[in-house]
């Protein structure tokens, strides 16, 4: 039997990069996944790589700023599985600037996609979780929320704040045997640090013990462990999966 068989997972921002490798190993190791993005393309995309390896995936366009739209995901997802065995708050921007430059605009849609959005969709499933009464809600946070990053003052506080809500949300549903834990990744090659300069990227490789980048797959395989019974005795705590990074 696989480690994740007859497991229901929504994973958000499942549309490329580390959400969609999640995704991937996800339904590999057997669970069913509710992809989800904001882009309908790379959802069907990531659907129909999991449906030619014989897994199986819906997709679901949500944004999950969007309480409306968040709504809607988790009542298909009910309603279609009857059940949430996990859900993984992915979905995740960036937008840097220095302190001293950063505008408005630049400060609130960081906070609004990667804060309210984990609020928006943790809150909606921990409502199904509590009732069903067993679940795992993993979210990501980052190197960057437990160091600080220059030009990543919105970035950093909003994956501060998602070990904060982690911590507190583990406090409060563990009675309803959920648990709550975040993943901080170190720099992974994804589309998001891709548009990084060459130097700031070599540089970060050289922090870690390891000397290299990370993986999206070296990220899929916390989450995958982290969902799995393996870690039935984890809850409220930051695993970093970053190579050692040491600031
Ligand atoms: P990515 O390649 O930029 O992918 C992010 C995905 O989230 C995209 O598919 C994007 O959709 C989707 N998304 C953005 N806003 C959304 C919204 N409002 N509602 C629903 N989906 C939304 O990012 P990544 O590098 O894989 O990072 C994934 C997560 O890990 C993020 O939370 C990030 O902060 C965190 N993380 C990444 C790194 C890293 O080095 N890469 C390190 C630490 C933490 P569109 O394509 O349509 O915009």
């Amino acid at each position: 039997m696989k480690r994740l068989e007859n497991h229901i997972t929504i994973i958000t921002g499942a549309g490329r990069g580390i959400g969609e490798t999640t995704a991937l190993k996800f339904a590999s190791e057997g669970a069913t996944v509710v992809v989800v993005d904001l882009n309908e393309a790379d959802i069907n995309h990531v659907v129909e790589s999991i449906q030619k390896l014989e897994g199986k995936a819906i997709g679901i366009l949500c944004n999950v700023t969007d309480r409306e739209q968040v709504n809607n995901l988790i009542e298909k997802t009910v309603a279609t599985y009857g059940r949430i065995d996990s859900v993984i708050n992915n979905a995740g921007i960036t937008a840097d600037s220095t302190l001293v430059k950063m505008e408005e605009q630049q400060f609130d849609s960081v906070i609004d996609v990667n804060l309210k959005g984990v609020f928006n969709v943790g809150q909606r499933t921990a409502q199904v979780m509590k009732e069903q009464k067993s679940g795992v809600i993993l979210n990501a946070s980052s190197v960057v929320g437990l160091y600080g990053n220059f030009g990543q003052t919105n970035y950093a506080a909003t994956k501060w704040g998602v070990i904060g809500m982690t911590k507190s949300w583990a406090k409060e549903l563990g009675k309803h045997h959920v648990r709550v834990n975040c993943v901080a990744p170190g720099f992974i090659m994804t589309p998001m640090t891709e548009k990084m300069p060459d130097k700031v990227l070599d540089m970060m490789s050289g922090k870690s013990p390891l000397g290299r980048l990370g993986t999206p797959e070296d990220i899929a395989n916390a989450y995958a462990f982290l969902a799995s019974s393996e870690a039935s005795f984890i809850t409220g705590t930051v695993l970093s999966v970053d190579g050692g990074v040491v600031t």
